[in-house]
């Protein structure tokens, strides 16, 4: 058998795996990327668009790590828009519409360029353990086998893998491109629980054949904003046009009357869909009321003929498909060039990994992605970071490296996750942070950046930018409150220009430097304007959300230690008895997000671990 030696197997070069073997090798660790094949590494499986509500805020936190998704989406990027501008700074998001081939090329090109990375076509079949089930190997058919320390598994939709499309159904992991069996097997024989569950995508329509006089144009914004805080400005860049559309009466009758055709409707799929990514069949169930739904038509690269119809994702046959597309509006004449489909999957159970996500039972077993119960590029991605780069530290010996909730939105997202048994993939949204005013996409970079150079995960290029963010920021708020306020108000005497930031209806940037020419002499960029203006806009709540953080930061990171007897906690609630044991939280912050976990469980608990700690420092003294 052929062997090589490495550190760290990633398997699965999508977007969790990418992150995965960047990081390690950062960290300095020899990565192997194992993907099914070397030209499907990076490949966006659905929607060509990086960002969102909520999922804005992880690219560009990836990016504040040193990752690589924000640089590849710049990179490929054709329509850029910040969402929710109407709203508040905090909940403000970044989408790009990406050229899809674009993206999978350059996210190849940057994993090529980086040392330590070792690309390797082939199928992982399965895992080795010593005796203390600590892995030493991975196994690629074809009798390859790779010795390492550490394996990341990052299999996406490709884990024993179902395509549905009507009643008829195909292994495959998405469409044209094979399932992986044999890893599910070894998953089960080692103990991990594992489950099914199901995803879609829309069918692609030909340009040409749509109408789009009857559509409404959605423009990218004049001046795009980047999510990599390290990609220079991009105002050149050629943007294309994306449109909407509608679905009718007569597209729900179609859809509806054919219910009966489709896979889930026929109750032969175990696995659970997105709720908040649903197909046209749940919409049509879910919202009967509705008179129409929404089509976002938007093209897969500059001059491509193919639109992606987001918003009406399906599994129904494929004629049945062409039959309701043509009920749309414009969509009359609509071809359709690749029908839409449902995949089911296996995932594992995401409360069975560490907020490392290393696998509770296993040392040097980590999972990230899809394949954790999740839905989306970003979220894969930021979990891939976090393996990745928890892989190479506990190889290096270094204490792990865990985000807290109010730290970043990564922080959110793994925190939910290892304490969650999903009955649909998560994915995130701006809600589910607590504290989403101290998270904005904006100041990703002055929360995270540090942390990544503390980790020698930076560059030089980040490092000398964010450099210069930091005296830009300095100079422009030194500037802004030198000067006085310059409306005629009884209490302005002890105002300053900073705090006309602060008014209901602030006069904007543009207003501010006519009025104030000599703002702009100091060359800060609008971006850093714009982040002072939300910081000061915010600070009332962000001292208040830190006092809140600081009370309880200290019961929340509280740790329950792996061995710790549940039976000690005398007078838990039965819900908290059954469910606290199963899912084991790392700590008390977790276990007070459980389900059935309420604040009187947790002063139950409090106490007990109280006595559990003095315990077994009494042990240790003896
Ligand atoms: C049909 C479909 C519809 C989707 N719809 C949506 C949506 O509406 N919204 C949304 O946010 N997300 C959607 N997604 C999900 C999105 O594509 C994923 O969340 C994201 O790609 C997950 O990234 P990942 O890195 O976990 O896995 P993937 O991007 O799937 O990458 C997995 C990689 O692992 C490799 N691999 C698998 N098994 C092995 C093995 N044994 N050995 C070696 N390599 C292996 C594969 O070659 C692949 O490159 C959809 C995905 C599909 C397939």
């Amino acid at each position: 058998m052929e062997e090589n030696e490495f550190d760290v197997v990633i398997v699965g070069g999508g977007h969790a795996g990418i992150e995965a073997a960047a990081v390690a090798a950062r960290r300095g660790t020899r990565v192997a990327l194992v993907n099914l094949t070397a030209d499907s590494i990076g490949r966006m499986s659905c929607n060509p668009a990086i960002g969102g509500i909520g999922k804005g805020q992880l690219a560009r936190e990836i990016d504040a790590l040193g990752g690589l998704m924000g640089r590849i989406a710049d990179h490929a990027g054709i329509q850029f828009r910040m969402l929710n501008t109407s709203k508040g700074r905090a909940v403000q998001s970044p989408r790009a519409q990406c050229d899809r081939d674009a993206y999978e090329k350059y996210a190849q090109q940057l994993i090529s360029e980086i040392e330590n990375i070792t690309v390797v076509a082939g199928e992982v079949c399965d895992i080795e353990f010593n005796a203390q089930r600590q892995v030493t190997a991975v196994i690629l058919s074809g009798q390859q086998r790779l010795t390492c320390q550490a394996a990341i598994l990052t299999t996406g939709t490709f884990l024993e893998g179902v395509l549905h499309q009507g009643l008829e159904n195909v292994e495959g992991g998405r469409v044209d491109e094979g399932a992986s069996h044999p890893l599910g097997k070894t998953l089960r024989m080692l103990g991990v629980p594992v489950a099914r569950l199901k995803t879609g995508t829309p069918p692609r329509i030909a340009l040409d054949s749509v109408d789009l006089s009857v559509c409404d144009e959605q423009p990218g914004d004049d001046v795009p904003s980047p999510f990599s805080f390290v990609t220079g400005d991009l105002s050149e860049r050629e943007q294309i046009k994306c449109w909407l559309t509608k679905t009718t009466a007569r597209t729900q009758e179609i859809v509806r009357d054919n219910l009966d055709k489709t896979a889930m409707y026929a109750g032969r799929l175990e696995g659970k869909g997105p709720r908040y990514c649903p197909s046209i069949e749940d919409k049509v169930v879910r919202f009967a009321d509705r008179d129409a739904h929404t089509i976002f038509l938007e093209p897969e690269a500059v001059g491509s003929n193919i639109l992606y119809a987001n918003g009406i994702s399906t599994s129904l046959p494929a004629d049945v498909q062409l039959e309701f597309v043509r009920t749309c509006i414009g969509l009359e004449r609509a071809e359709i060039l690749q029908a839409g489909y449902a995949v089911e999957y296996t995932h594992v159970a995401p409360r069975s990994l560490l907020p490392t996500l290393e696998y509770r039972d296993a040392s040097g077993l980590y999972f990230a992605g899809q394949i954790c119960g999740t839905s989306g590029y970003e979220e894969a991605a930021a979990q891939g970071l976090i393996a990745g780069l928890n892989a190479a530290l506990a190889i290096q010996q270094q204490p792990s490296f865990i985000l807290q909730r109010h730290q970043a939105y990564i922080g959110v997202l793994i925190d939910d996750l290892v304490v969650s048994d999903p009955s649909e993939p998560y994915r995130m949204f701006t809600s589910r942070a607590e504290h989403r005013l101290l998270l904005r996409q904006d100041n990703a970079d002055l929360r995270l950046t540090p942390l990544a150079q503390e980790l020698g995960i930076s560059c030089e290029l980040r490092d000398e930018i964010f450099a210069k963010r930091q005296r830009d920021l300095t100079a422009a708020r030194a500037a802004l409150t030198s000067k006085p306020y310059p409306l005629p108000v009884a209490n302005s005497g002890a105002r300053s220009l900073l705090d006309m930031c602060k008014q209901p209806k602030f006069i904007g940037w543009p207003a501010m430097f006519e009025m104030h020419p000599d703002l702009l002499e100091l060359g800060v960029p609008l971006c850093d304007w714009q982040t002072i203006e939300a910081d000061v806009l915010y600070a009332g709540y962000a001292i208040r959300q830190r006092a809140w953080v600081e009370r309880g930061a200290e019961r929340e990171s509280m740790q329950i230690p792996e061995d710790f007897d549940y039976s000690t906690a005398q007078g838990l609630r039965s819900e908290a008895r059954s469910c606290l044991p199963e899912s084991r939280p790392a700590t008390m912050g977790q276990a007070g997000r459980m389900p059935g976990v309420t604040p009187a469980d947790l002063a139950i608990l409090e106490i007990a671990l109280v006595r559990w700690q003095r315990a077994s420092k009494n042990l240790a003294d003896v």
